[in-house]
């Protein structure tokens, strides 16, 4: 490779010449975007779509935050990095392991890759458990970037993070991380980063508790999406050639009268092969379930009994409410996931439907009432794909010919903005 760029999973990066930030605007469902261009409420997000470029891209699957953001900074899918959810059944001990905390990445990011190269690169981003999956290689003993989070700024040292608390936190106050407020600090902080000349790559990514609780138009989320556009216009005015991504979409998951539409899969298999046969993961659960209540659009069956697995496949596939039951290998091919943590059958729900485990078991008092709006299955899966600058002629072929993922955003603004030839 020339030494003006960097090879991470089997893609070149151009070094970038002026400033890049890509934000990973969490939750924003494409229907948020085409109302506030509709009502020009985000006009600098909408300017990016009319003069730089704009297109409709995949997440990866599950449509899920974790595995979304490592495809992002990978710029590769689960199937590469092993992140393919929150939560994943290690067989061999038969616990729930969260994945973040089950060992490194399985791929380097580019983030890392950057830094190394020399670019001064940080990772700022809502919740501290994403943080640390992505400062991997970027920051800590003897690397050189920056990576922390809102939820933890304050507690922020040289020599885990890069910065100190001090200079993290900047004198704001640390926001609450169930608020719109953490978003909106991790945007702060990018700025400043910027600003001082502390960061020339930037990833900053958000927190979708807005969206969680809020559809397009509501007023609480109409007031966060011109906050964030606020924000992103700052940016572009420090001269950053900004990228826009969401890690996946959002659907009301919820009937009529308010309450959540949940097909208890473990419930319906208990019934059918009897209790303790079947485990049902729902790999959305997190330790921060109040605005979903670890309810989305997939989970994954383990077999534990000695049952036929195209039986308990086919059962699930005729319920009304499951969009696919893939046995694992499928589930793998079609899907790009890691093989050894994927579930004996993976299911993923029909649009507007909940998958749960057993009534009584999903928090549902701490919706408090609000609807059920959620993500996790193909229905999420489109996410807009935005970039402040257009698209030199190869990018706009390549855009053009191929499936985009949001985990080309770092190509597309890397490699994307930059004159042919160069
Ligand atoms: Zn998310």
């Amino acid at each position: 490779m020339p030494d003006n760029s960097i090879y991470t999973n089997g893609r070149g990066y151009l070094l970038p010449k002026i400033p890049i930030v890509v934000i990973c605007y969490d939750g924003f469902d494409p229907s948020y975007l085409a109302d506030a261009a509709i009502r020009r409420i985000s006009p600098r997000v909408s300017d990016m779509a009319e003069n730089g470029f704009y297109a409709s891209a995949h997440s990866a699957m599950p449509s899920f935050t974790n595995p979304n953001n490592v495809s992002i900074v990978c710029g590769a899918p689960p199937r590469v990095h092993g992140i393919s959810g929150n939560y994943w059944y290690d067989r061999a001990t038969g616990k729930e392991v969260m994945m973040t905390d089950a060992g490194p990445l399985s791929a380097p990011t580019i983030l890392a890759g950057l830094s190394q190269a020399g670019v001064k690169v940080a990772a700022v981003t809502a919740k501290d458990k994403l943080r640390k999956a992505l400062a991997v290689g970027l920051a800590g003993e003897g690397l050189q970037g920056i990576a922390f989070s809102a939820e933890k700024a304050s507690a922020c040292t040289v020599a885990e993070h890069g910065i100190s608390g001090e200079e993290a936190q900047a004198g704001q106050p640390v926001p609450d991380q169930y608020s719109p407020e953490l978003s909106l600090f991790v945007l702060d902080a990018g700025l400043r980063l910027l600003r001082t000349g502390r960061a020339q790559v930037l990833y900053l990514s958000l927190s979708d508790f807005v969206q969680h609780a809020h559809a397009p138009g509501a007023p609480e989320s109409d007031a966060f999406i011109r906050s964030v556009d606020r924000r992103v216009g700052a940016l572009l005015d420090e001269g950053a050639t900004v990228g826009i991504v969401a890690d996946h979409g959002m659907t009301d998951l919820s009937l009529a009268d308010g309450s959540p539409n949940i097909l208890y899969l473990g419930d319906r298999l208990d019934a059918r092969y009897g209790a303790g046969q079947t485990r049902v993961i729902c790999p959305i659960t997190d330790p921060f379930v109040r605005h979903h209540g670890a309810l989305g659009g997939f989970v994954r069956v383990h077999i534990l009994g000695d049952l036929d697995h195209d039986e308990v496949r086919d059962f699930v596939s005729r319920l009304p409410g499951v969009e696919l039951a893939l046995p694992r290998e499928e589930m793998c091919r079609r899907f790009d996931q890691p093989m050894e943590r994927e579930g004996d059958v993976a299911v993923i729900a029909g649009k507007g439907v909940a998958l749960g485990t057993h009534k009584g078991a999903h928090a549902l008092g701490e919706l408090a009432g609000a609807r059920l709006r959620s993500h996790g299955s193909v229905a999420e899966r489109d996410v807009p794909f935005l970039v402040s600058q257009p698209l030199n002629a190869t990018y706009r072929r390549k855009a053009a010919t191929e499936q985009l993922h949001n985990y080309d955003i770092f190509d597309f603004v890397l490699n994307g903005t930059r004159s042919e030839g160069n």
